[in-house]
């Protein structure tokens, strides 16, 4: 910790956070399912704060039109794997970071794996099947899972333990494979991945620090146009699926 207090001077200042908080943060396993829109802000923010040891799963390489918001990738890696690129930027930002990439897609028979060697998911795919997939196994192995969502402008966040409702609770109607609000049909802004990726990683800060309000058992919708954030509870279905 000694040769970490000036990397991280600024957190320790905080009275809430303090070395303790930082030992906490430098002792926590995170895996982020996409290294995208979502992904990019919370691998570098992760990084940067000290998350101790980060998976990233993705299969996708990285391509020309993921460079307006995915802002971990680079013109350099074109066309390389996005868990190796994303693995290359965050080594040059925070090298006491250990990242392990897994360049799959999740799948029934590879994901409770994956997820026993984490404390915490955050999820941050593009599409429903496996949105769907995450939170059924993050229920299954009483997992905190940090998710996140865009369309357009708009995001949305939330954070699902096993005693909240969790995302089938909230919407149990799993959208078909091709009705996926995939950037590519519908186009998203690329600031507006940033403030919704940032706000996953702030939720997932607070989480391991145990410190301030999170979004456990809420939503929180969040409009880049127009400013607004809206945070609503959600109810458990005792119907549920997944949870109950
Ligand atoms: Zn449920």
């Amino acid at each position: 910790m000694n040769n970490k207090l000036n990397r991280y001077a600024r957190h320790i200042k905080l009275d809430n956070i303090g070395a303790s908080g930082q030992e906490k943060l430098l002792n926590s396993k995170v895996l982020v399912v996409g290294a995208g829109g979502l992904g990019s802000p919370i691998l570098m923010y992760l990084a940067s704060c000290g998350v101790g040891i980060i998976g990233i799963v993705d299969f996708d390489v990285v391509d020309e039109t993921n460079l307006q918001r995915q802002i971990i990738h680079s013109e350099d890696f074109l066309d390389m794997a996005k868990v190796k690129s994303a693995q290359h930027t965050i080594n040059n930002l925070n090298s006491n970071v250990v990242v392990n990439t897994y360049r799959t897609r999740l799948n029934e028979s590879n994901i409770a794996q994956l997820f026993q060697e984490y404390d915490l998911i955050v999820d941050g795919c593009d599409n429903f099947t496996t949105r769907y997939l995450v939170n059924k196994y993050a229920v299954k192995l009483n997992k905190i899972l940090v998710g996140g969502a865009l369309n357009q402008f708009d995001g949305q966040v939330f954070t699902i333990t096993k005693d909240s409702p969790c995302y089938s609770c909230i919407f149990p109607h799993q959208p078909s494979a091709d009705s996926s609000e995939s950037c590519e049909r519908i186009g998203i802004l690329g600031t507006t991945a940033g403030v919704v990726g940032l706000m996953q990683a702030m939720e997932v800060i607070k989480i391991i620090l145990g410190i301030g309000e999170n979004l456990i058992g809420k939503i929180q919708i969040i409009d880049t146009l127009n400013n607004t954030h809206k945070i609503f509870k959600t109810n458990k279905d005792k119907n549920c699926k997944v949870c109950s």
